[in-house]
């Protein structure tokens, strides 16, 4: 079968500044997004007729509601074929956790399409598209860490971030990134307005108050257990600890993989949450 296997990693924001509402309902973020090595697997199989989903997990729509089918469906539109393509994808990264798993979906989809096209798309038309599908799919067509703005969809590449070691742990609760934007008191986010490349320059660390998300304080007045995730990995050694997106997923960092493999190995059982210990993709 003609086909082609494409690797759909998460990603984490490491800062996640709301700046504003505009007039549409959509937030201004200002954001720091770093892809990291924990991945879905996304297949794809030619020579079909119309496009078609399946998915390992049973609550990820297996239909057009599916991020990677509209994906599929504005590529191929873009090109003005009636070629169809079965999409496959193996579910690893949780599901509704602020660890961008249907938005990578996506990015896998139009990144493979265009490899088994020949490149007819550029990068700009390829963004384009990304955007239309959902403002965190351009990050995962990008390919870099970057510093988002806008929705999230105007990226810059972030060149300062160091090896750092990753331990996430992903309490069992979903939490729905409408909600918390709903709940959000513009008047009470506290994170720095700016963030610019070299702003973790000289220590990554030194300056870990900043790394700081806005929506943490919603998500964290309707599930206290983040707080307590977030402590146990600083008493862990984490040198910080930070909800990812609208969460619920908190991440440690820990600059010495052997002191993150003890914390990973330490925190796993100790709560009704799943947890990974991974690295960041760089740059
Ligand atoms: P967001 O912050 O964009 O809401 P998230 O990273 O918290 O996303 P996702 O795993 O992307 O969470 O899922 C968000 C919702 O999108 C889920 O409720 C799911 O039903 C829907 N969805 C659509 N396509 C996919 C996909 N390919 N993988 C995962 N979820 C998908």
């Amino acid at each position: 079968m003609n086909s082609l296997v494409i690797p759909s990693p998460a990603k984490i924001n490491l800062f996640l500044k709301v700046v504003g509402k505009r007039p549409d309902g959509y937030h201004e973020i200002v954001t720091l997004l770093c892809r990291i090595g924990l991945f879905d697997t996304v297949v794809l199989a030619f020579d079909q007729t119309g496009i078609s989903v399946e998915c390992s997990h049973p609550r990820v729509p297996q239909d057009s509601g599916n991020l990677a089918h509209r994906a599929a469906s504005l590529f191929l539109n873009a090109l003005s074929t009636h070629d169809g393509v079965a999409i496959f994808i193996d579910k690893v990264i949780p599901v509704a956790a602020g660890l961008g798993g249907g938005s990578s979906n996506a990015a896998a989809v139009l990144m493979g399409l265009n490899q088994h096209y020949g490149l007819p798309l550029t990068d700009g038309k390829l963004m384009e598209i990304a955007r239309k599908v959902g403002a965190d799919v351009p990050f995962f067509v990008f390919r870099h860490s970057a510093i988002a703005r806008g929705i999230g969809d105007h990226l810059e590449v972030y060149k300062d971030l160091p090896p750092l070691f990753v331990v996430l742990v992903r309490p069992l609760f979903e939490v729905s990134t409408a909600w918390v934007y709903k709940n959000l008191n513009l008047g009470l986010t506290n994170c720095e307005k700016s963030l610019k490349n070299g702003y973790f320059e000289q220590d990554f660390f030194k300056v870990k108050d900043l790394l700081c998300n806005d929506l943490e304080q919603v998500t964290i007045r309707k599930f206290p257990q983040i707080k307590i995730v977030k402590q146990a990995l600083l008493d862990l050694g984490a040198e910080t600890a930070l909800m990812t997106g609208s969460g619920p997923s908190v991440f440690g960092l820990f600059k010495d993989g052997h002191q993150a493999a003890g914390a990973f190995h330490s925190i796993r059982h100790r709560g009704r949450w799943d947890t990974f210990l991974v690295g960041l993709l760089r740059p």
